[in-house]
C-alpha cells in the first residue's frame, strides 16, 4: 500500500463521537515508551502525524487520522504508566473499554509490545481481555533493531509459548518491526489492505 495521505481528524474521549465513515480502523495500543507514535510515523511517512512522547501517558485521548481516503488509523493511549493517578487509570479504562467493545467499524487492533521484554501482566491481561470480547488483534514487536536476528526469533518464541501455554489454542497474527529501520513496514500494511479489500 502506497499512503497517498494521511490527516487528522479528531481527538475525544467518547466513542460515541467518534467519526461515523462507515470506513474500516486500525486501532493502535501498547505500553507507555513501547515506540507507538515512531511506528505510527514510520508506517504513514509523516515525521511527527502521532506526538512522540516526551512526557509518557500524556496523550489520553482517542485520536483518529484519516488514511488514503478509506480507513482510519486510530492513535490510544499508552496504558500502564505510573505517574497517572488511580482516578485517571480509572476513566481511562472505561472510555478505552468501551471504544473496543462499540465501535463497530474496528477491523483489527495491533498491540504492542517491546521485543527486548518478557511478557508483562498488564499486556497479558489486555490480550485475554479482548480474547474473551472477540475483538481480533494482532501484535506488534517493536524496536527490533536492538537485537540481532537470533534474539529476534527467541524472545518472539518465547512470547507466543506463553500466549498458547497459558491462553490461546493458537498463538496471534505477529509482526516483528523496526521504525528506525522501516522493518515491518510492507508487511503491516499488505495486512491492512488485504482486509480493507476483503
Ligand atoms: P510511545 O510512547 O509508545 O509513543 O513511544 P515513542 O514512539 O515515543 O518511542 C519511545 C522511545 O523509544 C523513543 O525514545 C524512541 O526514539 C524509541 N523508539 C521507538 N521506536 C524505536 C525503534 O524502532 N527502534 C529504536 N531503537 N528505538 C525506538
Amino acid at each position: 500500500m502506497k499512503i497517498k495521505s494521511a490527516d487528522f481528524v479528531m481527538s475525544n474521549s467518547d466513542v460515541a463521537k467518534c467519526p461515523n465513515e462507515p470506513i474500516p480502523e486500525y486501532a493502535f495500543i501498547g505500553r507507555s515508551n513501547v515506540g507507538k507514535s515512531s511506528l505510527i510515523n514510520m508506517l504513514t511517512e509523516r515525521k511527527s502525524l502521532a506526538k512522540t512522547s516526551g512526557r509518557p501517558g500524556k496523550t489520553q485521548l482517542i485520536n483518529h487520522f484519516k488514511i488514503n481516503d478509506n480507513w482510519f488509523l486510530v492513535d490510544l493511549p499508552g496504558y500502564g504508566y505510573a505517574r497517572v493517578s488511580k482516578r485517571d487509570k480509572k476513566t481511562f479504562q472505561k472510555y478505552i473499554t468501551n471504544y473496543f467493545l462499540q465501535r463497530e467499524q474496528l477491523a483489527c487492533s495491533f498491540i504492542l509490545v517491546d521485543i527486548r521484554h518478557d511478557p508483562q501482566p498488564i499486556d497479558l491481561e489486555f490480550m485475554q481481555w479482548m480474547g474473551e470480547n472477540a475483538i481480533p488483534f494482532a501484535i506488534i514487536f517493536t524496536k527490533a533493531d536492538k537485537l540481532k536476528p537470533k534474539a529476534i526469533e527467541r524472545e518472539v518464541q518465547n512470547y507466543l509459548t506463553t500466549l498458547t501455554t497459558d491462553m490461546w489454542e493458537e498463538a496471534p497474527q505477529h509482526f516483528v518491526t523496526s521504525s528506525s529501520h522501516r522493518t515491518g513496514r510492507e508487511e503491516l500494511l499488505a495486512f491492512i489492505d488485504d482486509i480493507n479489500e476483503k
